[in-house]
């Protein structure tokens, strides 16, 4: 899967994936990664990308025809209009499903906003998606870029050494993940819950939906509305208290 990225930061972007996972996965073509300045864009001998909003207020603006010409010069090289997705708070918040949906595609846009945003009018002409990573402001776009695509590659088969690890976490089927232990058995007086020893397959399995099911209820009660539950899980979830049609 290849990543573009439009950005006054390149090397932002670069550093931050080269590591762990992701960089272990742009090392063996997995993913790509191509952050291109649009700074290099600017039709000013100073370079400058951003000016005073029309109507006043404070802060400064990018421009739109900088954003512009290097969204030109990078799709112009592509088979297909990719998706282009700008990332500001104003946009729907990523989840777990946006992060399934964009992995499925080849090629995928992201543009950076800074100082107070970005012109609409190139808004209006080239983006397709407006992502929010949640309800606060940042300086930047580069680390809500850096947290999706961060996401979207643990995704991209072959990407985690093994597929199974992302098929069974958090957020899959809209519940939290179960508890999880590693050794030793016993760590400052705790022991592991004594089926997780057991090795009984069916029994570790049972206790993990009912792990899952009642941290979800604790923690992010929300995500139950959503999720796929079985005449067993709501059985389970009543003898915790849970009203199917709460909200
Ligand atoms: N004036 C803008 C507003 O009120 O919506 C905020 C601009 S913010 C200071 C600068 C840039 O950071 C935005 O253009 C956007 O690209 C990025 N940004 C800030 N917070 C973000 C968030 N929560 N999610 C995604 N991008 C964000």
């Amino acid at each position: 899967m290849n990543f573009h990225i439009l950005t006054l930061f390149p090397e932002m972007i670069l550093s931050g994936l080269s590591h762990s996972i992701t960089g272990r996965a742009m090392d063996k073509g997995q993913i790509s990664v191509n952050a291109v300045d649009f700074r290099e864009y600017a039709t000013n001998k100073y370079k400058h990308v951003d000016d005073y909003p029309y109507g006043g207020g404070a802060g400064m603006l990018i421009q739109a025809e900088p954003v512009y010409l290097a969204y030109e010069d990078l799709v112009k090289k592509m088979e297909k209009k990719p998706r282009v997705i700008y990332v500001t708070p104003q946009g729907d918040v990523f989840r777990q499903s946006m992060a399934e949906e964009l992995a499925k595609e080849e090629d995928v846009i992201f543009l950076c906003g800074h100082y107070e945003g970005i012109d609409e009018r190139v808004l209006e002409e080239i983006v397709t998606d407006q992502v929010s990573i949640g309800d606060y402001v940042l300086t930047g776009g580069e680390l809500p870029v850096m947290v999706m695509i961060d996401a979207i590659s643990r995704l991209v088969p072959g990407v985690l050494n093994n597929d199974v690890s992302a098929e069974f976490e958090s957020f899959n089927d809209n519940l939290l993940e179960y508890p999880q232990y590693t050794r030793p058995a016993e760590y400052h007086g705790k022991k592991v819950p004594d089926v997780l020893l057991s090795g009984h397959h069916a029994n570790i399995e049972k206790w993990r939906r009912e792990q899952s099911l009642k941290r979800t209820l604790e923690r992010r009660p929300d995500l139950l509305q959503e999720a796929n539950l079985t005449k067993k899980d709501l059985k389970y979830l009543k003898s915790l208290g849970y009203e199917a049609d709460s909200k």
